[in-house]
Parts: C-alpha cells; sequence; structure tokens
C-alpha cells in the first residue's frame, strides 16, 4: 500500500524516562528491580511456613506474619513499578523496531526478572489469600497498604480453590514450558506462515499481517483472495493450531479440576474472575444480544446491497464503505485528525479536549510509517511518571482516526488515576474498553453531525455500523465457540475437523444465513483463542462496547454534570467489580436485561442512522 508522507504521523519521545537504550540510568533500575526481589524473596521464605497454618497463626506468628506481608508488599510494589518502567520503555522501542537487538536482549531480562517476581510474591498472595480476617485487617491498617483492600479481598474470593503452596509454585514454574510454550508456538507459527495470494495483479506471498491488511481492500476480488488464502494458509498448519489449543484448554480444565476439591470450578469461573462480573452479569448480557441478532442481521444485509450483493461474504466483514452519491471528506493528516479528536473530546468537556491537545504537544503518541514497526495499536503507560503513551501507525483513513480516538479514549482513562495509589489503578479489560469505546463514540457522534455530503453520512454511519456486527454478532459467536470447545474438550481431544465443524456451527448460530459462508479455520487464524494467559478473550468486548453505551447514554440525562461522574466512574474501575461501578455511577444493575436492552438500544440507532444514510445516499 502506498502511503501519502502528509497524512502520517509524528515519533514519539520516550526520552522523559531513560534519555536512551544504553543509560546508566535504565541499568540503575533494572538492577534496584533485581535488588528489591531478591529483598521480596527472601521475605517471601519467612512466610511460606506461614501459608499452610494460615488460619491457626499463634499470636506471635501473627504478628510476624502481618510485620512480613506489608513489609513484602511494599517491596514488591516498588521493584514492579520499577520493573514495568523498564519492561515498558523496551516494547516501545521493540514496537518501533522490532530487530533492535539490544532492546531484544534487555526485554529477555527483564522478563526473566518478571517471573523471578511472580515467584517471590506468591507466599505473599497465598497467605492474604487464605489467613483469616483478623489478620487480613490488621495487614490493611497502615495507610501505605489500605489501598490494597480490593484487590486482596478480590483474590480472597478464590479461597475455595487454593491449592498447596508447593504446588502453587509449581503451576507457575511449569508454567513456562508449559501454557506460554504453547502460546510461543502460536505466535512463531503466525509470524512465518506464507499466505499465498491469487489477486487481480498476479500470485503473490505475504505474511498474514500482510494479508490482514488486504482484507481491507475496496477491490471484492483482493479481499476474497486474502481471505481464501489466510484460510488455505492455516488448513496447512491445522494439526499444529489444534494441539495448541487442546494444549492450552486440557492444561486449564486440568487445573479447574484440581482446584474442585472443595466445590466444583467452571471453565468460565476464572474469565468471570478476571473480568469483575459475576456469571449473572454475563448472562443477562447474552441474552439481550442474543434478542438483538436481527439487528446485526439488518447491517449485514444493508452492506451486502451497498456491495452490490446478494449476501455478504465472510471476507466482506472488513470492506470499506464503497463511495455512493456526493463525498466531501477527506483523509485527515495526522494534525487534522487531532484537532477533530480534541474539538469532539471537547464537546464533553474543555479538560478532555485539551487532554489530546497535550498528547500530541508532549509528543506521547507514535504515528510514524516504518518498515521494522509492529503492526498493531495499543496504549500503555510508564510506571514511574505515570504518563500514557499511544503507539500505532496513522496514515490517515477513517480506521486509523478511530483507533487514535479509541486508544485516546484508554490514555485519559490512565491521566485521571495519575494521583491515585497504584494499587488501585489496575482495572479489568470489561472496564478498560468502556473509556476507548466511549472516544470511539464521541469521534463518531462528531463526523456524523457535522457530515457535508450524503456520500459521508453513508461512510460515517456504515463504520459505526460495523461495530454491531463485530460485537453483537461476531464476539458472540467467539463465546459460543469457545464456550463449545470447552464443554466438548473436557471428555476428548478434539481433531480439526471437530473444531471446523464447532466453528461452523456457532457461526450459523450467530449469523444465520446473513453470510454466504462461513470462516471454517477461524479457531485458528484468531490469534485471541491462542494466548496462553487467559482464556474467554472476547466477551469483555462486547460488555466494554454495551456498558460504554450505557456510559454515553447518561450525557444526555446528566447534562453539565455527566463529566464529573465520567472521571469518578473511571477513577473507581480498579478499585470496584464492574456490578458495583455500575450500581455507583449509572444505578444499573448488571445482571438485569434491563440494562443491556438500553443499551442496545443506541445500538438500533446507529443501525438506523446507517439505513436513512443508505437511503439518501442511493
Ligand atoms: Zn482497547
Amino acid at each position: 500500500m502506498s502511503t501519502d508522507k502528509h497524512l502520517t504521523g509524528p515519533s514519539w519521545d520516550n526520552s522523559s524516562e531513560y534519555p536512551t537504550l544504553h543509560s546508566p540510568e535504565l541499568y540503575a533500575d533494572l538492577s534496584h528491580a533485581e535488588e528489591l526481589t531478591a529483598s521480596l524473596a527472601a521475605l517471601g521464605k519467612k512466610l511460606s511456613p506461614l501459608v499452610a497454618k494460615a488460619n491457626q497463626l499463634s499470636g506471635v506468628e501473627r504478628e510476624q506474619g502481618v510485620c512480613w506481608a506489608q513489609e513484602a508488599t511494599i517491596l514488591g510494589e516498588k521493584a514492579s513499578i520499577l520493573l514495568r518502567n523498564v519492561a515498558t520503555y523496551l516494547s516501545c522501542e521493540l514496537s518501533v523496531d522490532g530487530k533492535n537487538a539490544a532492546a531484544k536482549t534487555l526485554a529477555g531480562k527483564a522478563e526473566a526478572l518478571e517471573a523471578q517476581l511472580g515467584q517471590a510474591y506468591n507466599a505473599l498472595e497465598q497467605l492474604l489469600k487464605l489467613a483469616d480476617d483478623q489478620f487480613i485487617e490488621a495487614y490493611l491498617k497502615p495507610e501505605a497498604i489500605a489501598p490494597h483492600r480490593f484487590h486482596v479481598m478480590h483474590e480472597r474470593q478464590l479461597q475455595d480453590q487454593a491449592l498447596s503452596l508447593a504446588e502453587e509454585d509449581l503451576i507457575i514454574g511449569l508454567n513456562v514450558n508449559g501454557p506460554k510454550a504453547w502460546g510461543n508456538l502460536y505466535d512463531n507459527l503466525s509470524g512465518s506462515i506464507e499466505v499465498s495470494l491469487d489477486l487481480p495483479t498476479g500470485h503473490r506471498q505475504v505474511g498474514l499481517a500482510e494479508a490482514a491488511s488486504l482484507s481491507q481492500d475496496s477491490d471484492d476480488r483482493v479481499r476474497e483472495a486474502a481471505f481464501r488464502g489466510t484460510e488455505r494458509a492455516w488448513e496447512a498448519h491445522e494439526e499444529s493450531a489444534a494441539a495448541i489449543l487442546n494444549a492450552l484448554g486440557g492444561w486449564r480444565l486440568d487445573l479447574y479440576k484440581r482446584r474442585s476439591h472443595t466445590k466444583p470450578v467452571h471453565f468460565l469461573d476464572a474469565p468471570l474472575h478476571t473480568s469483575r462480573i459475576t456469571k449473572a452479569s454475563l448472562e443477562a448480557m447474552m441474552g439481550a444480544v442474543q434478542e438483538a441478532v436481527p439487528l446485526g442481521q439488518r447491517v449485514l444485509s444493508l452492506q451486502a446491497k451497498l456491495l452490490g450483493k446478494q449476501r455478504l461474504a465472510p471476507w466482506d466483514l472488513f470492506a470499506p464503505c464503497p463511495p455512493k452519491g456526493a463525498c466531501a471528506w477527506r483523509a485527515p493528516s495526522y494534525d487534522e485528525a487531532i484537532s477533530l479528536i480534541s474539538e469532539a473530546f471537547a464537546s464533553i468537556h474543555p479538560d478532555m479536549g485539551e487532554f489530546v491537545q497535550m498528547m500530541a504537544k508532549n509528543r506521547w503518541i507514535e504515528g510514524t510509517v516504518g518498515p521494522t514497526k509492529r503492526p498493531g495499536a495499543y496504549c500503555t503507560q510508564f510506571a514511574k511518571s505515570r504518563t500514557p503513551r499511544v503507539y500505532m501507525t496513522y496514515t490517515g483513513g477513517m480506521r486509523e482516526l478511530k483507533t487514535l480516538a479509541h486508544e485516546l479514549g484508554h490514555a485519559f482513562h490512565n491521566w485521571v488515576m495519575r494521583d491515585m495509589p497504584v494499587a488501585t489503578t489496575n482495572y479489568p479489560m470489561t472496564l478498560a474498553e468502556t473509556a476507548s469505546i466511549f472516544g470511539e463514540t464521541v469521534v463518531n457522534q462528531a463526523l456524523i453531525n457535522h457530515a457535508k455530503a450524503a456520500g459521508d453520512l453513508l461512510n460515517f454511519t456504515w463504520a459505526q455500523a460495523r461495530e454491531v456486527e463485530s460485537l453483537l454478532l461476531n464476539i458472540p459467536a467467539r463465546f459460543a465457540f469457545e464456550q463449545a470447545f470447552y464443554e466438548r474438550r473436557a471428555a476428548t481431544i478434539l481433531q480439526p475437523a471437530d473444531l471446523k465443524k464447532l466453528m461452523k456451527d456457532s457461526w450459523a448460530a450467530w449469523y444465520g444465513d446473513g453470510l454466504s459462508e462461513g470462516s471454517p479455520m477461524f479457531w485458528a487464524s484468531k490469534l485471541h483463542f491462542s494466548i496462553s494467559e487467559l482464556s474467554f478473550y472476547n466477551f469483555p468486548y462486547t460488555f466494554g462496547y454495551l456498558f460504554s453505551l450505557g456510559v454515553y447514554a447518561q450525557r444526555q440525562q446528566l447534562g453539565t454534570g455527566f463529566y464529573p461522574a465520567y472521571v469518578s466512574l473511571l477513577r473507581d474501575s480498579g478499585s470496584m467489580s464492574a456490578e458495583a461501578v455500575a450500581l455507583k455511577h449509572l444505578g444499573a444493575d448488571l445482571t438485569k436485561a434491563d440494562f443491556w436492552r438500553q443499551s442496545l438500544k443506541i445500538a438500533a440507532e446507529s443501525v438506523r442512522q446507517f439505513e436513512a444514510a443508505a437511503a439518501a445516499a442511493l
């Protein structure tokens, strides 16, 4: 793809953290983190004998244990801030230059240290999980420890699932060459698989990342070639891909079985706990989403019509809106995108607009185009200075404008928490996507409100309606697949043919006959199924989307009171369950379908806007 030099973004400036990769400051942080980790490990050794008798500590042991636990908490937090700062800096360097050998070596060192830190923490974590309430209250008493309350209490919910300290240690240790290795195999496979494309211009061999970008091409033939090429490429590796899924799933199920000594552990328990939602909320949400299937299907059929087809094909799911009617919109340059997003954010509150300007002025956004840059976009932050960074490749265009708005939404979330105790700033993925999707929605609405021509309005509403398809059909289909997979995996190993069949059924359940065919290799091509750290990396997206729409809906009702309410909602996201956040700030009960139906009404409104724009443009 050719890129227009005038449109691309600037490079970021991370020199506030470390002048360079080779600066003594970076090495000093790394070795300080190493020392702190060693001290933590020594404290861990003292705490270890207390874990087994956590509930029957003598008075002296209790007093000593509380003291050590507090000391360990402070040490561990210090170590993790330093280590995370270095690790963030290195991953930023590697994002821009994936071939930077010095950064890779240092990142390897930081990773090993992170693993050591995790091990060193284990005794403390187990003790805090199992000790009696009296111990915990004494532990949480000092001002420096009090902010850990939510995290500690949340982890104590898993008391019933605890194994012995030796077993827990062993699980952490074996993880490296167990699940982590399977996840690495997936990454290595997807990084090296060649996709053979039969393009209108001739035959080409490309990597998966390039094939993915071709799946957004405006030419139907290019998109189909990218889709079929990707399916074929994964089919050639289906045995390996199936082995990865079976191993990751099997490992987790075995672990859940071991943890079921007191009461049965379900495969959804861990992802729900990490997402900080209850099963009742998930069920209420999925139930409401099920009712909204016709909404997604209306998007599919209108998009098919606009593309001049009977039915939408799976390779059309990333198609750009075809030009119809008059168009005045042109791709904004990076500076124009910043102004546009800043103005849109300022419509919520001037502070939000200024925040965007500040991000640009401080050069906290990486937007260049480069041959060694890694694909994708993310928001991160430096643990020491508590300042956010946004990473992406900006070349103009609707998709990237929205990505920038999305990541700046995340950055704003981090920014409003920058003065809070670190222990209260870790929010779950379900709530993480609130600020980002909120940012996107605000920009979407600004574009729609200011559209100058019928063709532009169609383009903007197309992009917005695509979220309906993606979050109300595609993500639920992934959830359905993963659920069925775990149910079957408990009894048997699944062959590639079984996985294809399961994927076909899951797509059919949600897409109905809205698509001309399925994507049988989707279980392999979608990397989210093969992440080693966590399962069900899907429903939190739909949650974030609908929750964020629910927040957006409060704008009209709260008027000028909205902004402070929004900021305090974000600030509570690291120290409450999602249910508690919703109840406190939205007066909403997530376990009831009503809240979800309200949000779906907003999604329905965006489909109506799309239909009206299409009627006007055609
Ligand atoms: Zn996000």
